[in-house]
Parts: C-alpha cells; structure tokens; sequence
C-alpha cells in the first residue's frame, strides 16, 4: 500500500486543476501583455482569476498580487512593508516558517530593523499579553505571525493580533500558507494587511501564489522588471499557473466544510489509534487539540529508541510518504527550529503526518498498524501489550 501523508509539504493535483490549466499550457499561449488577441485571451485569463480568489476572500481584485509562491509572497510582504513605511522594529515569533524566520534576521544583521521574539508556552502557543507589550512599544511594528504553523499545526488568533496591531497603527503580515483554501478569511472583517497562499498546498501547481495587500498599505515591488501586476512584480505571468491557482482555490472552498469535517475526523481517528497501539506516544505542539490546531496537521513524539535514525526510512520502504519536523528539514527532529524552541527531547523521534481530501481510514490503520510493528521489533522498546 502507499500512502502520502504528507499534504503539507505539497498536494497532489487535482485532476479537475489540471483540466483547467491545460488549454493556457497548449493553445491559449499568448503573453499577457501583448495587446494582440493572443496576448489579451492570456490577459483575461489572469484577470478572471484574480476576479476569482478576490470573490473568495471577500476583498478586491485590485489588493491581490500573484507571485510564484508563498516564498516570494512572504519576502515582499516583509521586505516592502519595511521599505515602504517608516518602521524599523519587527515583532515575530522563533517558530515560523524560514521564509519569514530568515528575511527578519537578514534584515536584522544588515541593521534595517530591530526584531522582538514573542514569548511562546512550552506548546507554542502565543503569549498574547508579551504580544501586546511589544506591539505597544510605541512607534509603529511589523507584526509577522503565522496562522498555522507547518510543523505542529498552532493556530495564531488573526482577529485578536490584528485588533492589537489597530491599536498602535502596526502592520499586520501573517503567512497563511497551511491555512489558506483550508479555512475562510473574510477580509472586511480582520484588520490585516498582508496575507498569502501558495497552490501547492492545495492541490494547485507549485511555483505559483498570491499576496494580498490591502488597500492603503501601498509597497514597491520586491522583484523588479517589467511593469506586470500594476508595477509590483516584475516577470512574465505564469499564465497556466494562476488559472491552477484560482481553480484550486474554488474547488477548496466549493467544499471547504466538508473537506474540514472529513479531515478532522480522519485526523481524530489517527490520534485515538496512536494511543491505544503505540506506548508513550506524546503530541508535538497543540496538534492533538482540534481547535488549536490546523485540522491536516499532526505532530507525534515517540519515546527514545534505537531505530530513530531509520525510522522515517523504514515507513518510507512500507511506502508510507510522512515528515520528520517540515519537509524542509526533513530527517529528523535535529535542525527542525520549531521542535528545538518547543524544547523537544532530540532523543524522541518527531513525525508530523499532514492529510488531505483523498486520505482514508484505512490509510491511518495501515500506518499506525506499521509504526506499531516498527516499534515492537525495537529492542529498546518495551513489548506493546497489543
Ligand atoms: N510558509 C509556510 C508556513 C510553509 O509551510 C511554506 C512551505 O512549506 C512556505 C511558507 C513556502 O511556500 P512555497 O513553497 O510556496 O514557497
């Protein structure tokens, strides 16, 4: 059996997706800005799906920039804003993705910004009220907080961080790549002013996303060139890409709550499995909490043992695909900085398994049933009474 669990590192196509790029890869060629007919069906193309994710996030077409993807956006939001209004100091956290983790340093060690760290608890979680110290700091901040962390799944409160940043004029950027297509933002009613979403990790194409950026927080561009997407993102648009982006993006949403529902479940069904099959099993994070945590994500903790090292490798060779912290340190729980600053014993093995739509019951049974045969051929490992 194979078995992918691990949507959160990338998704599969959906087919219907690719049904829609298709014509713009083949036929409807043109470049988007040529002014002849070639060029303006490409145009339209992108138009309507700018029209499209707009509609979805109940915001205007105008705010939304595409980019190839949630790297890009992460770096404009955070670069630009810098540039472009008078703030020198940065409040983040040490648990967000290295796209925003190594963008504040780099703009710490060239001396462009002060950076505060926001206390977290020992699962991650947001110390909201040395939040709010910081942000009232006087002056205004950039505030950059994730809204679901990639490798435990934490949910950071948009509405309450982004009711703070009002108060003292700060801007408000949150990476929502692992939570974009999976939950609603209704962008009238959070104060924000930089969001984002990457098609990957919603079975769109990868190497394409979009920034949002509302209205009255003007930036510059962050890659220069030409004068595409209104003068803020140099290069030719990836035409087929954006079309894959916009229909993934409505496929998400057209079946948001029952995709949220059936994932949730399956997610439930695992963590009640792990703890009746697997002895000493911990969560990492708030990943077994269903509503502190992203609904595709969950972080497991499992005792000291001497197939740590190999354990992502056996259930690669039983054709399970999962990760050890996030894909980008995938291995192990060394080098991921998330488990690191949660204070995880680097003697305990990490995996995180991240679902999708097309996940099963049966999928979780035959995981759990491997990992528990992993861990009972285990010398170091009590027998597991099951
Ligand atoms: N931010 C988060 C939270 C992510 O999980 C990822 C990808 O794993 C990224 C940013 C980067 O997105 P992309 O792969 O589109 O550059």
């Amino acid at each position: 059996m194979q078995v992918y669990f691990d949507n959160a590192a990338t998704t599969p196509l959906d087919p219907e997706v690719f049904d829609a790029m298709k014509p713009f890869m083949i036929d409807h060629y043109g470049n988007p800005s040529s002014i002849h007919s070639h060029g303006r069906q490409a145009r339209s193309a992108v138009e309507k799906s700018r029209r499209t994710i707009a509609e979805l996030l109940n915001t205007s077409p105008a705010e939304i920039f595409f980019t190839s993807g949630g790297t890009e956006a992460d770096n404009t939001a955070i670069n630009c804003s810098l540039a472009s209004s008078e703030i020198d100091h940065i409040v983040t956290s040490k648990i967000e993705h290295h796209a925003v983790l190594h963008t504040v340093e780099r703009l710490e060690q060239q001396g462009t910004a002060r950076v505060s760290y926001v206390d977290l608890d020992r699962d991650g979680s947001i110390n909201y009220d040395h939040l709010q110290d910081l942000i009232s700091q006087g002056g205004r901040s950039l505030v950059t907080l994730m809204h679901a962390n990639n490798e435990i799944g934490n949910l950071t409160d948009l509405q309450r961080v982004g009711e703070m940043c009002r108060d003292s004029r700060s801007v408000f950027h949150s990476d929502t790549v692992q939570a974009m297509a999976h939950y609603r933002y209704d962008l009238q009613q959070i104060n924000i002013q930089c969001i984002l979403g990457s098609a990957h990790k919603f079975h769109g194409p990868k190497g394409v996303g979009f920034l949002y950026v509302q209205a009255g927080h003007s930036i510059g561009p962050f890659i220069h060139g030409g004068s595409q997407e209104r003068n803020m993102r140099g290069g030719t648009e990836n035409v087929a890409g954006i079309v894959g982006l916009a229909k993934a993006m409505e496929l998400a949403y057209f079946e948001l709550d029952q995709h949220h529902q059936q994932i949730q479940k399956l997610k439930q069904y695992m963590i009640d499995q792990l703890k009746s099959n697997i002895p000493g099993i911990t969560f990492n994070g708030l990943s077994d909490q269903p509503d502190k945590s992203l609904y595709t994500v969950l972080s497991i903790s499992l005792p000291a043992s001497d197939d740590r090292e190999m354990l992502l490798f056996n259930l690669d060779i039983s054709g399970i695909s999962a990760s050890g912290g996030s894909a980008c340190t995938s291995g192990s729980n060394i080098g991921s900085h998330v488990l690191e600053e949660l204070g995880a014993d680097p003697e305990r093995s990490a995996i995180r398994f991240s679902f999708s739509k097309y996940n099963t019951r049966e999928e979780v049974d035959y995981v759990v049933q491997k990992l528990a045969a992993l861990r009972a051929n285990d010398k170091s490992q009590p027998a597991c009474g099951k």
